[in-house]
């Protein structure tokens, strides 16, 4: 029976494509292993499989009885329900650690860099095993998707000298437009209901009891969130009734290199305890009561955000 590789919940390009790529070096190393997902793929991580050829990861079942790798996380509010039931074997992640733990052994490769990818690219290395050429082609879309194309604050040197590699390999001679070209269709929120949009990339946490989420949506250009605002914020109302203390959403803008942070929290000054001053600047909502506040050079949720959240919680 095969191992199940899985990455987090809402999945992103990264936890898809690191999912199909630990998949394939596992198997290569004697450990016969599977893919899968943990909800819908988005349209973004689409676009990269069908670029390659690739089929979508099957959707995840019970794992009662299963061997599971993770990749890209390594927290219980994050890996599937059911994970207790299954042996785990190893992880591959780019997070903070998280709060699982095992009652056997298993393997860790972990690195701060921008995207699992990165790792899984210096694992591959590592034992000396051939990264095939449209697996290469996923694993450099996922990183320059995790990095937001070298510009978010996550990025190291490892993620562009892995993607300059993968590329290489790929044969992909312009990744920069490929990336772009990714972030377009991402970019295309019209017609999708709100609801979807929100949890599209979305977290919770749980920071000092609380139930706090973190949802992000990164565009290419931030006017193209206009139209949506206010179905946005409506969403956000009724999943804060959900039980949760707070729920923030980062409109990012990757080629302005910042975000408008749309929040509703039980803590009225939630925002500026997490952001200083810059999130009482109302001078960027003036005419729009929907919009948030502009907080330049804020791109990750990861770095950005979550530790900072985490401090105020505390
Ligand atoms: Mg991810
Ligand atoms: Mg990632
Ligand atoms: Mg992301």
């Amino acid at each position: 029976m095969s191992a199940v590789v899985v990455g987090h919940k809402n999945p992103d390009t990264d936890s898809i494509v690191s999912a199909i790529a630990a998949a394939d070096l596992m198997s290569k190393r004697g450990v016969p292993s599977q893919p899968f997902c943990q909800g819908k793929i988005p349209p973004d991580t689409a676009f990269v499989l069908g670029s390659f050829g690739f089929p979508a990861p099957e959707l995840l079942g019970p794992l009662a009885g299963k061997k599971v790798i993770l990749v890209d996380h390594s927290d219980r509010g994050q890996a599937p329900e059911d994970l207790d039931q299954a042996e785990l074997l190893g992880i591959f992640d780019h997070h903070k650690l998280g709060d699982i733990t095992t009652s056997t052994p298993l393997f860790f490769w972990a690195q701060p860099v921008g995207c699992s990818c990165t790792v899984i690219k210096g694992v591959y290395d590592y034992y000396g095993v051939e990264i095939p050429r449209n697996i290469a082609g996923l694993m450099l879309c996922a990183i320059l998707s995790d990095t937001l194309i070298f510009r978010s604050p996550t990025t190291t040197d490892e993620d562009r000298k892995a993607a300059k590699e993968l590329a290489r390999l790929a044969g992909v001679a312009d990744y920069e437009a490929l990336g772009m070209e990714m972030f377009v269709v991402k970019s295309a929120v019209t017609g999708v209901p709100a609801r979807e949009l929100l949890f599209r990339d979305y977290k919770d946490f749980t920071m000092n009891g609380q139930k706090v989420g973190v949802s992000q949506l990164e565009v290419v250009d931030i006017k193209l969130l206009d139209g949506v605002r206010a179905d946005l914020r409506q969403a956000m109302t009724e999943a804060k009734a959900e039980g949760r203390h707070t729920i923030m959403l980062l409109l990012t803008d990757i080629m302005k290199e910042g975000s408008e942070l749309l929040v509703l929290s039980d803590d009225a000054n939630l925002a500026e305890k997490v952001f200083g001053a810059a999130a009482t600047d109302t001078t960027y909502s003036s005419g729009n009561k929907n919009k948030g506040v502009w907080l330049p050079g804020v791109m990750s949720r990861k770095k950005d955000v979550v530790p900072k959240l985490e401090a105020v919680f505390k």
